[in-house]
């Protein structure tokens, strides 16, 4: 099964990582603040924060801002649940917008149409690794005074109008998931150019202490004080190295997601039933997923049929995501539910993500391709079909 993404260790990563584990730091140590400085480099922020995984970045960034009981943060409704519960972590409410049909990327016009007294985020998601219409929904936060946030786990490497995604919002975050664009197993980053943030966000991954222990090692002293409740969100040493030993090939990595994107661009023209996201201009897309929209009116069967005929084809397609309002939680909590959102609704009911992921060999590509002409030719609707 060639399955739709998959980490990439190689020697050198390995050679990083074991250095690491063989020094005296083994949790936040010199490697972290490496990292994090490597990391703001390549993203153009002025900071960056490395926590344990990409939803205690999203925990942490709620945070930083002061989400709480009352306020409203103005989410997509197609995403990863961990965008939304973050929310909730901070006790505020997740009012969902829905996305725009081709793109699938939150829509401006509905965040507009959200705003309230009690709005106090927009969050945007980069959904399958293409930056959002950040010109449009930093002049909606600008006009309305709201923060701007970007889940910007899928699109590590991408840019937006020539500024690397990283610095597009007022904080970003990421993961580094085995299936995300660079590994540490698990771990997070958020970016930032605002160094109160930052100072927020380093004391609450280290339980609201005023200096973590290197700090204090450093400084010759034992003292510090819990100033804010906060949780245990640290990324170690050894993840840092492994981190920082990706950062260096992600831009080639993207560059091989791209390619293959545009292997598969190519290869699904000759298909009405196919659609692919649209691109906007002036975007660098990274591809985290890449994902289709069937055409349902154009093919005899469902997408749900379609996913099992690729699986026997033994592609390991997948679907991102089921709409988050249309969770049992949501629902109960919220009072959320189908009719909410229909662009999300409509597109989960026909959307594949296939596989993509820079270790991915030109025969992989020629199978997908080949597996994906056969099913369509399959089942089609009109005189082609067999
Ligand atoms: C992966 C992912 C997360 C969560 O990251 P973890 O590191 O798995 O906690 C959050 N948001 C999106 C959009 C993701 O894809």
């Amino acid at each position: 099964m060639i399955p739709y993404g998959r980490q990439w260790v190689e020697d050198d990563d390995i050679d990083a990582t074991l250095e690491a584990l063989r020094s005296d730091w083994l949790t936040t140590g010199p490697k972290v603040g490496d990292f994090e400085r490597a990391f703001a480099q390549f993203t153009g922020a002025r900071e960056a924060v490395a926590v344990s995984s990409g939803t205690a970045a999203l925990h942490a960034t709620m945070y930083a801002i002061a989400v709480s009981p009352g306020d409203e943060v103005i989410v997509p409704a197609m995403t990863f649940v961990a965008s939304v519960n973050c929310v909730v972590f901070q006790g505020g409410t997740p009012v969902f917008a829905d996305v725009s049909k081709d793109t699938l990327l939150i829509d401006p016009a509905q965040v507009k149409s959200k705003i309230t007294k009690r709005t106090k985020a927009i969050l945007a998601v980069d959904y399958a690794g293409q930056p959002c219409e950040y010109d449009a929904l930093r002049s909606i936060a600008d006009r309305h005074k709201l923060i701007l946030v970007a889940d910007a786990c899928h699109s590590l490497g991408g840019s937006y109008k020539g500024r690397p995604v990283g610095s597009l919002a007022d904080l970003s975050t990421f993961s580094f998931h085995p299936v995300k664009n660079i590994t540490t197993g698990e771990g997070g980053m958020i970016t930032t150019n605002n160094p109160v943030m930052a100072q927020r966000l380093r004391s609450f991954r280290n339980h609201g202490l005023t200096k973590d222990s290197h700090e204090r090692e450093r400084a010759g002293s034992w003292y510090y004080e819990m100033t804010d409740l906060g949780y245990n969100y640290r990324l170690t040493d050894f993840q840092s190295a492994l981190g920082m030993s990706q950062l260096r090939k992600l831009a080639v990595w993207t560059k091989r997601r791209q390619e293959i994107a545009c292997r598969y661009h190519a290869a699904f023209k000759g298909h009405k039933a196919l659609k692919p996201l649209a691109v906007q201009r002036e975007v660098r897309h990274a591809y985290h997923l890449y994902v289709i929209q069937l055409d349902l009116k154009r093919l005899r069967v469902s997408r749900d049929d379609v996913f099992s005929a690729l699986r026997a084809e033994e592609i390991g397609v997948n679907v991102h995501y089921m709409p988050v309002h249309l969770h049992p939680f949501y629902g109960q909590r919220f009072g959320t539910g189908p009719g909410n959102c229909p662009v999300a609704e409509a597109a989960y009911e026909r959307i594949l993500s296939l596989p993509i992921f820079p270790r991915m060999k030109e025969d992989d590509v020629n199978a997908v391709i080949a597996a994906m002409d056969k099913v369509v030719a399959t089942h089609r609707v009109g005189p082609h079909s067999s």
